[in-house]
């Protein structure tokens, strides 16, 4: 892609720099990448302003609850000091937009643990990259009763929901896995509500989903 993207003559360096970075994003390539800066080019100088300060605040500010791991713009998330939020049932989900999705469906009154990803050896992505030990030291202190699994059902998901199964197994709680409603490979995000929140109503134990 970088070697296509010299190819590109550009009549600015600025330009050219501009157009770079933007084509380092998810699904840019260096045309959409030049559409989007030329665009920006014709808004007001403010316009620019205001998306690039909403970034750097973002990035500079941004913090990740100390319960659950969410991205939050306080230390602990709205759901994990909501007092009407049950915490002794955690759902282990992949990141932010699973919580966002299992939210949508009003059918969850849990907590949530965020693992920041899946385990993926190909990607170099172990259980030490992601919050994993933190999930476990949560369950050692007693106050879990339920586990819930809610990652996607790839291989990565399966991989990381039997890991973290091995780990809790020997704790005296339930561990539950949501109904696959869902059809392999589809990420929780675009599972539609209702389908979702029934396979949360409908989790079974977490041991009959390894009999395949
Ligand atoms: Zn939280």
């Amino acid at each position: 892609m970088f070697s296509n993207f010299t190819t590109m003559e550009f009549s600015s360096k600025l330009l050219e720099q501009a157009v770079y970075e933007m084509s380092q994003l998810p699904g840019i390539g260096k045309r959409t990448a030049l559409r989007l800066v030329l665009h920006l080019l014709r808004q007001s100088e403010n316009q620019t302003q205001l998306l690039t300060q909403a970034l750097l605040k973002l990035r500079t500010e941004i913090k990740f609850c100390k319960n659950c791991h969410n991205i939050s713009d306080v230390e602990l998330c709205e759901i994990c000091v909501n007092p009407n939020r049950d915490a002794s049932i955690i759902c282990v989900v992949e990141d932010v937009r699973d919580v966002m999705a299992i939210e949508n469906t009003s059918q969850y009154r849990g907590q949530y643990h965020v693992l920041g990803g899946k385990i993926s050896p190909l990607d170099g992505i172990g259980p030490q990259d992601l919050t994993i030990y933190s999930l476990i030291e949560k369950v050692k202190s007693g106050f879990v009763d339920e586990v819930i699994f809610a990652l996607s059902s790839t291989m990565e998901g399966d991989t990381t929901n039997f890991y973290i199964f091995r780990q809790l197994e020997s704790f005296n709680i339930k561990t539950s896995t949501i109904a696959r409603g869902i059809a392999v490979g589809d990420e929780l995000e675009f599972a539609d509500e209702v389908t979702l929140g029934r396979s949360i109503l409908h989790r079974v134990p977490f041991e009959n989903s390894l009999k395949s």
